[in-house]
This record gives structure tokens, C-alpha cells and sequence, in this order.
């Protein structure tokens, strides 16, 4: 299905994503194997690299695919599931919900709840994810079922398996299991070849799950293999409450003192995060992903993303299994913060460093693979957008282009890795329909057992 090839791309106009948010017209992007070899003058280029396969833009814009920093593949067949009792708080929407989902799942259905969002993602323009999974019934095996889905599109990713002592400690084992076998796998394969579409990170549910075992347990994985941790961090006041009740401490303290925050650790949500917590994962350089479709969806409230990025916090973005397109995420944090706080000027600038600049160097600090540029020596994740602007645009007005106007853009051609999965907005050799209905039969099964 996919090709590999050297590929010359002319006639678009290019938002490269570089400090200056610089825009190119007349200009072509070269791809040679994985990677952006040049960017230039276009009747230099076709001089240069006339052998190269030549793609006609269409006068489309071109920019670096998007990174989803926070996703959950698994909650794909929570689509239109009726639940037999209305959860009062996030932690029933947990317990009526998404552990009794997750509880249902086996290999079958983990691979197709992967598969339908890797389809959207190339769709919507993201080339890279940040997974975290729960199935705790599918343990072992189950992110290379992941893995399976994702590289039949040739979707890059950081996945992880969610340990938890919700399940008793034998499931908690087998989850740190899974997590230390995928990492060592990584390890291995981009020892060949370190453009490999995957790598991995240690996954843990909360605090407020975990008991001082599991997360000593987990940290040391993550320092032996040289890997961070991505768990979910004050979603809601309950991590708070039942880990000063159980442990006797307060969250981000607790992380800390285990060693499960760092520059390679990503941290979730952080809603209730009190100013002291702020400055440690400051301290700790640790990674923070905001979710505003979630948190909106779970009524959890909103995090001060003012007061973390203030304090230096390299904070990114994601949808928390809400969707796979990411720019739907960074829409709705644009107009959440500013109607929170009756302010028409909020979180501008705040939200474009989220998408465009953090969520790109977080998957490079995690991966030490260079994404979300169009300049030579990046990878090749690039994406070409039905945009042709209907009023003048700059590099200083590029990011009310972004919000109003490709955020609802269709998608024409998605590269990843120098391959290009979709062009003409088709996705070579992919049934979709066939797809769908073997996500439905799964999906229908697995209702049974949430049932049951
Ligand atoms: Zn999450």
C-alpha cells in the first residue's frame, strides 16, 4: 500500500513552523527517504532534483502534520454505549464507564479500537499520536496490537499500557510486564532504525490507583530503561482526596518523591493543581497535556494553563480519546479559556505554542525524533490542506487562520515518514467500509460483556 519513494513537492504555498512562523510561496519541499532534505526556491529544486517522483500541490498549503499528545485508542467503542446507571462525578464516570469498558476489551477488539482513529488521524491531518492504553483483561500483547493497527497506515506513535492496582496486583504486574517487553522492542528496532514509526513510555493510571509498590516499581522500570512516565494527574479532586486519605500525601509530592516526574514524563490534565505543585513539576521540567474536549465533557472544570506556562511548563495538548484530530481540541481551548474568564483575548498565544511549538518538542524529547517542521532534516510528517486563504495571510496573522479557517479544512495528502499514505484524500489499498463493519461486530461483542 504504501510507497517509498524520493518525492518533489511544488506549487503550494508553506507554513514552515519555524521561530518566525515563516510562509514560502514559490517554493518546493524535496523529500529523500524519510526525510525533508530541502526546502527552496521551486525552479531550483526541479532543476536539482528533477529525478525525484514531482507532486503537483494545487496551490494547497503545506505544513507539518500535528501531534495528538494525549489519546486513548481504547475508547473508540464508547461511541453511542448506554450506560444502565447516570454517573454523578468523574470518579462513577470512571467506574460506570471506562473501567468496565476497558474490562471488556480482548486483543480482537483493542486492534480495531486503534484501527478506526488511526484512519481519522491520517483523514485529519495528525502524523504522530501519544497513546495510553487500559485493557486489563488483554493484557499482554495488547500494544502491539496497537502497533499492528497503527502501522497498517503507517501512523507514527508513543504508546504506553496504563498499570493500576484497581485490578488487584497480579493485573498491575502484568501491565508493568507489557510496558518493560514494548520498550525493550522499540529499543531494539530503532537501534536499526531510529526514524521507527513507535517507541514507548511507562503508562500508569493516577495516584490515587496506584499503591507505593506499583509506582516504585514503575519508576524504576522507566530510569532502568531510560524511559518517562505518562499517567493522569488531578483530572478531578478524587485523586487529591484518596491519595492524602490512602498515602498520606499530597499528588504531585508523591510523584515526586517516587520518581516518576522528569523531563520525559508526561502528566495529564493537572485541573487542580495548587501553585506549589505548579513549581514542582517546573522544578522537574515534567510534561503537562491539556484536554479541554474531555475536561469540558467530564464537567471536571479547566486548568491554569496561564500560571504553568508562566512558570516554564512545556505544556502540550491532546483529546483524551475524545477524538483523533487534534485540531478540534485546540479550537475548543481557544474559546473555553476566553468564555471562563469573560475575556475575549485569552489563551491566544498560549494555545499556538500548545499545538505548534510544545507538542512537537515533546514527542522529540520522548523519541529524539525531529517532527512538526517543514526544514531539511526533519522528518518527513507532512500534510497538505484544501487552504486557499480568502484573505491575506502572514506569518503574523497565521494563527487566526489556523483557528477559523484549517482547523475545519479538509485534508488532501498526509505523509508520514516520507510515505505517503493519503493522497487525493484516498488511503490506497484501505477498505474502509469493510473495517467499519468488522469495528462494529467487535464493538457489539464487547457491549455484551460491559452488559453482563
Ligand atoms: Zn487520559
Amino acid at each position: 500500500m504504501h510507497q517509498e519513494m524520493n518525492l518533489l513537492i511544488a506549487n503550494v504555498q508553506i507554513f514552515t513552523n519555524d521561530d518566525e512562523n515563516t510562509i514560502l510561496s514559490e517554493c518546493a519541499v524535496a523529500i529523500e527517504g524519510t526525510q525533508i532534505c530541502a526546502v527552496g526556491l521551486e525552479t531550483e529544486l526541479k532543476t536539482r532534483y528533477a529525478n525525484f517522483q514531482q507532486l503537483d500541490g494545487a496551490r494547497r498549503l503545506l505544513m507539518p502534520g500535528l501531534v495528538n499528545a494525549h489519546m486513548h485508542f481504547y475508547g473508540t467503542f464508547a461511541r453511542g454505549l448506554g450506560l444502565p446507571q447516570a454517573p454523578k462525578n468523574f470518579h462513577e464516570i470512571l467506574k460506570f464507564l471506562w473501567w468496565k469498558l476497558d474490562s471488556a476489551l480482548d486483543l480482537k477488539s483493542v486492534y480495531y479500537s486503534a484501527l478506526i482513529p488511526t484512519i481519522s488521524a491520517i483523514r485529519h491531518g495528525v502524523t504522530s499520536v501519544i497513546d495510553h492504553h487500559a485493557s486489563p483483561n488483554a493484557i499482554d500483547g495488547s500494544l502491539d496490537k496497537i502497533e499492528e493497527a497503527m502501522a497498517l497506515l503507517g501512523l507514527r506513535g508513543i504508546l504506553c499500557y496504563e498499570i493500576t492496582d484497581r485490578d488487584g496486583r497480579e493485573k498491575c504486574q502484568q501491565g508493568l510486564e507489557e510496558n518493560a517487553r514494548y520498550i525493550q522492542k522499540c529499543r531494539m528496532t530503532k537501534k536499526k532504525d531510529p526514524d521507527h514509526l513507535f517507541d514507548c513510555m511507562v503508562g500508569l493510571h493516577a495516584s490515587f490507583t496506584l499503591d507505593d509498590g506499583s509506582l516504585k516499581r514503575a519508576a524504576e522500570l522507566g530510569w532502568t530503561m531510560g524511559r518517562g512516565c505518562h499517567i493522569h494527574v488531578l483530572e478531578d479532586e478524587v485523586d487529591r482526596t484518596i491519595t492524602r486519605e490512602k498515602y498520606g500525601m499530597d499528588v504531585v509530592r508523591r510523584l515526586g518523591e517516587f520518581g516518576v516526574l522528569g523531563e520525559s514524563s508526561i502528566v495529564a490534565h493537572g485541573i487542580y493543581l495548587q501553585d506549589l505543585e505548579i513549581n514542582m513539576l517546573s522544578a522537574t521540567d515534567t510534561i503537562v497535556v491539556h484536554n479541554p474536549q474531555s475536561n469540558m465533557n467530564n464537567a471536571v472544570g479547566r486548568p491554569n494553563i496561564f500560571k504553568m506556562m508562566g512558570e516554564n511548563i512545556c505544556l502540550g495538548i491532546g483529546t483524551d480519546g475524545m477524538s483523533a484530530d487534534v485540531k478540534q481540541d485546540v479550537r475548543t481551548a481557544n474559546l473555553l479559556h476566553k468564555h471562563d474568564l469573560r475575556n475575549s483575548n485569552a489563551a491566544w498565544v498560549e494555545i499556538q505554542e500548545m499545538l505548534l511549538k510544545n507538542n512537537p518538542r515533546i514527542f522529540r524529547r520522548i523519541t529524539g525524533q525531529k517532527v512538526g517542521r517543514i526544514e531539511a532534516g526533519y522528518l518527513a510528517d507532512i500534510i497538505l490542506v484544501d487552504y486557499c486563504p480568502p484573505t491575506p495571510m502572514t506569518s503574523e496573522n497565521f494563527w487566526g487562520h489556523f483557528l477559523f479557517g484549517i482547523c475545519d479544512a479538509d485534508v488532501d495528502t498526509t505523509i508520514i515518514n516520507g510515505r505517503m499514505i493519503m493522497h487525493r484524500k484516498q488511503i490506497a489499498g484501505l477498505d474502509e467500509e469493510g473495517i467499519a463493519a468488522h469495528a462494529r461486530e467487535c464493538a457489539a461483542a464487547v457491549w455484551k460483556k460491559f452488559d453482563s
